[in-house]
């Protein structure tokens, strides 16, 4: 069975259609990736998945393992797993980032802990931050991070990293990054991206949205490539589609680039 599928799915944000049915599964375990021009609702449907208050879903449905999360709130669908690294991280003053971390880890362990056999158990604050220094050092941050407030301060390239390590500490079922690679040098695309390759060691299911070609290649796997139009998958392919996307653009496909 799928784990979360969008169907026929249409959204609007102050009465203007975004989202114009767009239909997407993505099964345990599966990477993809979401590309298309700016503006046609990669973001969107990213914020609609997590049920952003601004948007309105006016049809069809997304469903995890079968059932619609529509009526869900934002935390209820994070507790089933499913996890936004966004575009724009924003910074949160006075949320410490090992206390956030751990508030979080405990939440998600106690509703997906059968589920996620594998999740350790972490009996003091210690144990818990040795855990997250491991994930910190394995994104290249310094474990300094750990004692400052969420994204307060950080750098661009920072926040990508710190999204992802999130991911790496949290273990989600699905992970939705919303242009991890946006705004950073060569090295730290590589870097981001074995971070990426790690969460896929944990049987994550993975949506990377991005522009470029580029961190794709780096990835350990990637089963489909998604292009957004207008709001919707004009088409599907592999790794080569991305590839072809680089070198021509998306002009080919008979959009408008933009
Ligand atoms: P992408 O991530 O693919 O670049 P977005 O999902 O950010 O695209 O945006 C899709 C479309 O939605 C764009 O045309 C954008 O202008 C529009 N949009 C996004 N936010 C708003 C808003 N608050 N009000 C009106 N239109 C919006
Ligand atoms: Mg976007």
């Amino acid at each position: 069975m799928s784990f979360l599928e969008a169907k026929d799915l249409h959204a609007s944000i102050e009465g203007k259609e975004i989202l114009t049915g767009l239909n997407l599964v993505i099964n345990k375990g599966e990477v993809h990736a979401l590309m298309g021009p700016n503006g046609s609702g990669k973001s969107t449907f990213a914020n609609v998945l997590l049920g952003h208050p601004k948007y309105t879903v006016t049809s069809g449905d997304i469903l995890v393992k079968g059932q619609s999360l529509l009526n869900l709130s934002t935390d209820e669908r994070a507790r089933k797993g499913i996890f936004l690294g966004f575009q724009y991280p924003i910074e949160i003053a006075g949320v410490g980032y090992s206390h956030f971390l751990r508030n979080a880890y405990n939440t998600l362990t106690k509703t997906l802990g059968e589920e996620q056999k594998n999740r350790e158990v972490f009996l003091t604050v210690r144990e818990f931050h040795e855990y997250v220094k491991r994930n910190l050092d394995s994104v290249g941050l310094d474990p300094a991070f750990l004692s400052r407030y969420l994204n307060e301060g950080f750098s661009g390239g920072e926040k990508k990293r710190s999204e992802v390590m999130q991911m790496l500490v949290l273990k989600p079922n699905v992970a939705i990054l919303d242009e991890p690679d946006s705004g950073l040098d060569i090295d730290a695309v590589k870097s981001v991206a074995e971070a990426i390759n790690k969460l896929i060691d944990t049987g994550a299911g993975v949506v990377v949205i991005t522009h470029y070609a580029r961190i794709l290649r780096y990835l350990s796997r990637l089963d489909h490539v998604n292009v957004m139009a207008k709001g919707r998958i004009i088409k599907s392919g592999d790794k080569g589609l991305s590839e072809e996307l680089e070198t021509k653009g998306y002009g080919w496909l008979g959009l408008e680039e933009n």
